[in-house]
């Protein structure tokens, strides 16, 4: 952690793990009550990082940072945005390459090509500057697919067409997962704190909640796209979906919360795995130089991995968490091998 020379706010960098490669994860710039809460969230986003870089089959490890605004209301103006970003990029700088900053909530493209000034180490570049542009469209298309497999697992047809799907959060991610849901035909009730985003409800012709309201619905899926921590023991108790998959990430308030939805018969897609995309289609981008298309096709594994990750839980009678977890950790486990044999 360290305060940044010119915006005067905390940035925080966290490097989880480079067992498989360089770590990566976007960096968040957003309000909280105190620094300590702003160092809880990066830690955690990191080891969710770690986990999706090594469930996608990427070489890659997991890491995260976050710039800590105050709370309040008032706007950002763009004099503290581009210092936050020069800050942000001597601080990756400083990890000497053995983490890669990208985009995340509070962040943009343009963003990054501002940290790019002081760092080499700052990707998903806009597209006019040979980057991957914005990472929510192939997140979208995971979430989407993600979306298909658990409605396969749940009621036997990934079909979406009349399936009653609500969204919570109409950001970037969730609101190109409305569109995609509400072209294939589903019934949406969507939500969002910023209630301009009901525009698009009545564009879509999808009925508009409020978050709490859209937690407790009736729906056959529900799909967080806003902060973390929606699941909480609490919230679980008052469900009635049968299926929980969607973009945001650490969507259980703490672990144990993937056994209660289990008990409560709630087939939950672990989130570091259906929003995978981003990341999966980014890399293959900056990182391996694939052209678009390739880097599109690469997305489509989210399906097999989520599909992975519901048999291996149904095999083990484990948690899908738990089911996740493991072949993370298969796989962190032989590439460390892999590294103390080389040696
Ligand atoms: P975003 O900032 O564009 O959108 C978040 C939306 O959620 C905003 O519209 C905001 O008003 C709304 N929101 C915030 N708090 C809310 C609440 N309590 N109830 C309802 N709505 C609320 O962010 P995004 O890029 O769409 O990302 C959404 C989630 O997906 C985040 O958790 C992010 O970490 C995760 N994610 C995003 C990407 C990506 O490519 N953008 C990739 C992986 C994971």
């Amino acid at each position: 952690m360290a305060v940044g020379e010119r915006s005067g706010l905390p940035v925080i960098v966290a490097v989880h793990s480079t067992v498989l490669g360089q770590a990566v994860g976007g960096c968040r710039r957003w309000r909280y009550r105190d620094w300590r809460d702003a160092l809880d969230d990066a830690l955690r986003l990191s080891e969710a990082m770690t986990l999706k870089c090594a469930l996608a089959g990427l070489a890659l490890g997991g890491g995260k940072s976050v710039i800590a605004l105050p709370t309040g209301e008032e706007e950002l103006t763009p004099e503290l945005r581009r210092a936050t970003m020069l800050d942000l990029g001597d601080a990756v700088d400083a990890f000497g390459g053995s983490y890669g900053v990208g985009e995340d909530v509070g962040t943009t493209a343009e963003d990054m090509l501002i940290a790019r000034e002081r760092t080499r180490y700052a990707y998903c570049l806009p597209e006019s500057e040979g980057g991957a542009g914005e990472p929510s469209e192939p997140t979208a298309e995971g979430v989407r697919l993600g979306i298909g497999v658990t409605l396969e697992r749940a009621f036997g047809t990934p079909e979406i067409s009349g399936r009653r799907i609500g969204i919570i959060g109409l950001g970037q991610v969730g609101s190109r997962v409305a569109r995609r849901l509400a072209a294939d035909g589903a019934e949406l009730v969507v939500s969002d704190i910023d209630t301009t985003k009901r525009r698009l409800a009545d564009e879509l012709g999808a009925l508009w909640m409020n978050p709490d309201e859209t937690l407790r619905a009736e729906l056959d899926l529900l799909v967080p796209a806003a902060l973390g921590g929606v699941l909480t023991h609490d919230s679980v108790a008052t469900l009635r979906c049968a299926a929980v998959a969607g973009p945001a990430n650490n969507q259980l308030a703490d672990d144990a919360v993937a056994g209660d939805l289990v008990k409560r018969g709630i087939l939950w897609a672990p989130d570091f795995v259906v929003n995978a995309g981003g990341v999966i289609y980014g890399s293959a981008m900056e990182m391996e130089g694939c052209a678009r298309e390739e880097a599109l096709a690469r997305v489509g594994a989210v399906s097999g991995t989520l599909g992975a990750v519901f048999a291996a839980a149904e095999e083990h009678s484990i948690t899908p968490l738990d089911a996740a977890r493991r072949i993370a950790r298969e796989r962190l486990e032989a590439a460390s091998r892999g590294r103390a044999i080389a040696r």
